[in-house]
Parts: C-alpha cells; sequence; structure tokens
C-alpha cells in the first residue's frame, strides 16, 4: 500500500514514486501509468517528493518538452496538476526539418502547441532567445525570465533537463542553469530530468553523443510513464523527428519509468557522476 500522505503528493497520486519506493518495470508496464503495487526498501526513511500544487517546465527547444520530459509532463497533468511550460528558444537554427530561420520557427510553433495539447499543459510560454547560442544570455536575465513565469502560473515546482543537458547541449545545460538560479531565488525544489547511467553509456557508445547519465542512487524520483502518449505527443513535432534515430534508439531502450534528480544552486546533495 502507499501511505496517504504520499498519495497527497503532486503528481504521486498517478506516477511519482520516491526513489525509497521501488518500482518494478515491467510491473509498471503492465500496470500502465496508474502505478500499483511499490515496495519499500528496507531500512529506508520516506524521501522527499514533489511538492503539492503548479508545475512549470523550463525547457531550451521546442520538442524538449516532449522528447525530453514529455513522459514525467504527461504524469503530472494525468494526476490533475496545473502544468505549464517555458520554451526559451523557437528552436529555428535545428538542422532538421528543411526549412530556413523564420519558416522553422513558425512551423515549430504550431508542433509544440499540438504537443502541448497531447500532454495537456495548462499553458505554453515561448522566448525568442537564440537557439543554439542560448549560453550566449545572460545567467541572471534568463533565470529573471524563469522566475517571472513561475511566479505568473503560480509554480511550487520547476521541471527541467539534468544537470549536463543529458544530451550534452549547451542549451539545454544554460536551460538547466536557469532554472535552478530562479528555484533558488524562488526557495521552490527544481527536478532534473536524467538518464540512468547505462543508458546514457549505451548511447553515448552507439551514437558518439556525450549523453550524460546518473546512478540510481543519485535520483530522487522515479516516475512511472505512459509512453504511448509521449509518442503521440513526439509526433507533433514532425520537423524534427525524420531522420531522429537516436531519439528512437533512447526510448526503444527505456524502461517506462523517468528519473528525476532534485537540483539544488548549491551543487547536488547525491553523487554527480555516475
Ligand atoms: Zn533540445
Amino acid at each position: 500500500m502507499v501511505p496517504a500522505d504520499r498519495t497527497r503528493a503532486a503528481c504521486a497520486q498517478e506516477g511519482f514514486r520516491a526513489r525509497s519506493w521501488r518500482v518494478d518495470p515491467l510491473a509498471a508496464a503492465a500496470r500502465g501509468r496508474h502505478g500499483g503495487t511499490v515496495s519499500r526498501e528496507p531500512g529506508t526513511a520516506p524521501s522527499p517528493s514533489l511538492p503539492r500544487g503548479p508545475v512549470l517546465a523550463v525547457c531550451a527547444h521546442p520538442d524538449d518538452e516532449s522528447f525530453g520530459l514529455g513522459g514525467v509532463l504527461a504524469a503530472c497533468t494525468a494526476a490533475g496538476e496545473a502544468t505549464h511550460l517555458l520554451c526559451l528558444t523557437l528552436g529555428e537554427r535545428s538542422t532538421l526539418g528543411g526549412l530556413a530561420a523564420p519558416e522553422l520557427a513558425e512551423r515549430r510553433i504550431a508542433e509544440l502547441d499540438c504537443a502541448a495539447g497531447v500532454l495537456g499543459l495548462r499553458s505554453v510560454a515561448r522566448r525568442t532567445h537564440p537557439d543554439g547560442a542560448l549560453a550566449a544570455v545572460p545567467l541572471d536575465a534568463l533565470a529573471d525570465t524563469v522566475v517571472d513565469e513561475a511566479r505568473r502560473v503560480g509554480a511550487a515546482s520547476l521541471l527541467t533537463f539534468d544537470e549536463g543537458g543529458v544530451s550534452g547541449h549547451p542549451d539545454h545545460e544554460q536551460a538547466t542553469r536557469a532554472a535552478v538560479a530562479a528555484g533558488g531565488r524562488m526557495a521552490i525544489p527544481v527536478y532534473g530530468w536524467a538518464l540512468p547511467h547505462a543508458l546514457a553509456a549505451q548511447l553515448a557508445r552507439e551514437t558518439g553523443q556525450p549523453f550524460v547519465g546518473r546512478p540510481r542512487g543519485a535520483v530522487d524520483l522515479v516516475v512511472p510513464v505512459d509512453r504511448a502518449r509521449q509518442w503521440t505527443a513526439i509526433r507533433c513535432h514532425r520537423s524534427q523527428l525524420s531522420g531522429n534515430r537516436v531519439l528512437r534508439r533512447r526510448l526503444a531502450l527505456a524502461a517506462p519509468e523517468e528519473w528525476l534528480r532534485e537540483l539544488r544552486p548549491d551543487g547536488p546533495g547525491r553523487p554527480a557522476a555516475g
């Protein structure tokens, strides 16, 4: 049984489990996203879970909310939490899509709106910082942007990519820095979506991309996810799907769960390397 205090936590009713609650991925897949039997590891104290209240996801590009955070965001909205997105660029410099910057930006705005609808997001805020050069935008200014939006939606927590940007993309890393700085200013928790170390290592070997993963012990929350719904959101981003074999491979290898680490302005409290 899941204790009552845990089921009251934000997103916990449908999806989130603290890391001290072991979830069997195969059993989770059989159950779907609504959870079921979870067992507590002996000798461990309950870990913190997301606070109740609205969630603001902070992403660098249109498609990050689906390709990366889609499973977690769908779990939040399925749990009835008001879930919002701040996207810091329009993704206009992507090498995929076969369009020039202005046309590609327009296409990607429409794709993002489609995905937001699939994921059940309450609102999407877009900013026009330069795609591919987010790291050149002063961090204080980006953090201001995040704080403003977080206050507008009354965010109780922020969700973003793990430190290292998961795939090593500098835009992802800067978006994460901005979220962490904003969370520190507002004294609200910031959760980073992290790849399991073994998965990241395999992807790095196969693709040559610098994926960053984490050991299980560095993870604060494990979220059973609905990959079918994530894929529906992903398919909204048609301009970015053609030839995107890395995404397909990652999701083919992934278990039906996502890992989150709490990120802190003064650095992670848990081991950062896998
Ligand atoms: Zn991205």
